[in-house]
């Protein structure tokens, strides 16, 4: 392919760029990626990533109708037919099961680097996929055309620029689109843990006042775990020896699975809320973190990125059909009207979540484990939580039915 011909320039290669990249090259557009690191291929079949992501009913429809489930539940898809949420600061608990509403799961518990894998495997074997890496962009331009030129000197161009280069895009710095958002003084320490009992396939968070605990069960027993708190005390348990901070894991997680007998390599990421203030400028769009980013206690990030990658394919595919013209901010705008409002709703959800559970007043926390209760015991609100933690609910892409 030379360089005039591609539909879509996608800079970033990720789970939510490289789905993007699957659904338009199935459509017969020309798509090139520009990746700034090749994924891994392979590791040892007994290790568990440090990135996981709980994945929604319409997120692996997604991934079915891209024709790579299969391949992911090769490497390892962890389902979970449980959810356990309660707050450490009073009784209030909340217990869904995928019985209740007649599903045999609640979702799947996967590492990043297996869906991404499945995908790029995918994109290796289309003719008119292009992969680019390790890329590095040193330069952008919209006009006349849209294109991009790599440091080394190559320029690509095309109809459309997709920014899926991750919540701190420097795609989207180039194109000089602002972010409004801020801090939440929150670090979210990641590492898989072996608990002395099986997690029985539940999904567990406890609500503590620094910040939420999840225990994310993967297929062979252990937990993928990720511990927001604060900075300070994220800094104190990553110096911990193994032994302590498994000691004061298991105290945080009131000892719910047993003692913690085991813990691997430890990361640490500081979370922050960030929104785009638009998604798109003519011929330039974003996707994915590059829009959005938020905190992850209800799991929802790269879920609500693959709905971007779903409803941009939709919208261009159609455009592109019709001789219409891709990158025309008519068409960009039809995607970013379906896709920021949803986001938004998560972002506002998520961040009013995140204080009322990190706050000491006691009314708050008296209507807080009230709520969790009530809404334990109602079947209807039940069913909508359910529903919408599946991302069952709302308007959905073709591509994610
Ligand atoms: C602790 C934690 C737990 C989470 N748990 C969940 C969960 O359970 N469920 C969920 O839905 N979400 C979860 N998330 C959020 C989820 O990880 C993100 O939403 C998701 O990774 C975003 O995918 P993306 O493809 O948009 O960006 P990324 O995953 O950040 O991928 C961006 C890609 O672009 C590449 N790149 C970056 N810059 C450039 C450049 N300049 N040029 C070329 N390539 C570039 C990177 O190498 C990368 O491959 C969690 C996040 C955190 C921090």
């Amino acid at each position: 392919m030379t360089d005039e011909m591609y539909d879509l320039i996608i800079v970033g290669g990720g789970m939510v760029g490289a789905a993007l990249a699957c659904a338009a090259a199935d459509a017969g557009m020309r798509i090139c990626i520009l990746e700034a690191r090749e994924p891994q291929r392979s590791w040892p079949l007994d290790e568990v990533d440090l990135r996981v992501s709980a994945l929604t009913r319409a997120s692996q429809r997604m991934l079915e109708n891209l024709q790579v489930w299969s391949r992911m539940s090769e490497m390892r898809i962890s389902p979970y037919t449980h959810m356990e949420v309660w707050d450490a600061e009073g009784s209030g608990r909340i217990h869904f099961s995928a019985a209740e509403i007649g599903e045999p799961d609640l979702g799947h518990i996967v590492e990043n680097r297996v869906t991404q894998l499945a995908l790029w495997e995918r994109l290796e074997t289309l003719p008119n996929v292009r992969l680019c890496f390790p890329a590095s962009v040193a330069a952008l331009q919209l006009e006349p055309l849209p294109g991009v030129v790599l440091q080394g000197g190559e320029q690509i161009t095309g109809k459309l620029i997709v920014a899926a280069d991750g919540r701190d895009s420097q795609m989207r710095e180039m194109a000089d689109i602002g972010t409004k958002g801020w801090d939440y003084d929150q670090h979210a320490i990641v590492a898989t843990v072996k608990p002395a009992r099986h997690h029985q396939q539940t999904a567990r968070q406890r609500f503590m006042p620094r910040g939420p605990l999840a225990l994310l069960p993967i297929d062979d027993g252990r937990c993928s775990i990720v511990w927001s708190t604060s900075p300070n005390q994220a800094n104190e348990l990553m110096a911990l020896s193994d032994a302590l901070f498994c000691d004061q894991l298991t105290l945080a997680s009131e000892a719910i699975l047993g003692e913690m007998v085991e813990v691997g390599p430890r990361g640490l990421f500081p979370l922050r809320l960030g929104h785009a203030q638009t998604y798109c400028r003519p011929g330039f769009v974003l996707v994915g973190d590059a829009a959005h980013a938020m905190h992850p206690l209800a799991g929802q990030g790269v879920n609500l990125g693959f709905m971007d990658a779903m409803t941009l394919a939709d919208v261009i595919i159609e455009a592109h059909a019709a001789g219409r013209a891709i990158g025309s901010m008519v068409t960009l705008r039809r995607y970013e009207r379906a896709r920021k409002g949803p986001n938004l709703a998560m972002l506002a959800a998520m961040d009013a979540f995140k204080r009322i559970f990190s706050n000491d007043l006691m009314p708050l926390k008296l209507m807080r484990n009230l709520g969790l209760d009530l809404a334990n015991r109602s079947g209807i609100v039940k069913h909508q939580l359910i529903r919408r933690a599946m991302g069952m609910s709302g308007e959905l892409p073709p591509l994610a039915r």
